[in-house]
């Protein structure tokens, strides 16, 4: 579904990515590791042409999508959620739904609210009055709504209490169910070991190692290696 082939991303003139390769096939859960400042961000930001990789290939169903603008890799069946989640403040619940709406019959209001019930109650207060856990499900839910065939979720439970945590995973195990691709970030591995399928880990803007969580839980090394835990 997405090949992303020895991408390199700069920030001006500093490179963030040397040769990033990883892929994600039909239904998977894939998972992006590292310490940070690795270039787990910037991977996910140059598959969504936010930060375009300037050198390498990325093809989503065979198309070539690297040099595309971020508006239309959305089109083409990529939702994102950033980190920090930047949902809109001063639009209410309901309103940053609607926003990001994309063409398709999958998403709807009240689909998103059957995923994430705790929404349904706060449907017409603003952003800026949500709990951080509620602003990571409308954050999950805008890009939703956009449709995705995949999902690249960065930071997915970062400064979120254990329960909403829980909540999260749990949706990304519904999510995958339903047939959704997702490549995600989290520290989380024990979370993500449950959910996913396969393991990248990126190290200085190179990936160094690819399994599954399985193989992953059965070499220690990497975990200190690589991650420092
Ligand atoms: P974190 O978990 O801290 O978000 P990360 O693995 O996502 O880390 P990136 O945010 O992708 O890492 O950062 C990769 C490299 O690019 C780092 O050296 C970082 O300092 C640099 N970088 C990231 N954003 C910018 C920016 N806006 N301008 C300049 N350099 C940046």
């Amino acid at each position: 579904m997405l090949e992303v082939e020895n991408i390199e991303t700069y920030y001006g003139k500093s490179q963030a990515l040397f040769g990033v390769s990883l892929d994600i096939r039909e239904r998977e859960v894939v998972a992006l590791l590292g310490r940070n400042g690795m270039g787990k961000t910037t991977t996910i930001r140059s598959i969504m042409g936010l930060t375009p990789a300037c050198r390498g290939d990325i093809r989503f169903h065979g198309r070539p999508i690297r040099t595309q603008p971020s508006y239309r890799v959305a089109r083409y069946g990529i939702g994102m959620v950033p980190e920090g989640r930047q949902i809109f403040p001063t639009l209410s619940v309901r309103e940053n739904l609607i926003a990001t709406a994309g063409n398709g019959s999958r998403w709807t209001l009240g689909a998103v609210y059957d995923l994430f019930p705790d929404l349904r109650g706060r449907e017409q207060h603003y952003g800026n009055q949500l709990s951080g856990g509620e602003q990571q499900m409308l954050a999950i839910g805008r890009a939703l709504m956009t449709h995705p065939q995949l999902l690249l979720l960065d930071e997915a439970t970062e400064g979120l209490a254990p329960k909403v945590r829980r909540q999260i995973w749990r949706s990304l195990a519904v999510l995958k169910q339903q047939g959704l691709s997702i490549l995600v970030v989290d520290k989380n591995v024990d979370a993500l070991a449950r959910v996913c399928d396969r393991f990248y880990v990126i190290e200085k803007g190179r990936v160094v190692w690819q399994g599954t969580p399985a193989q992953f839980q059965a070499n220690p090394a990497i975990r200190v290696d690589y991650l420092g835990i």
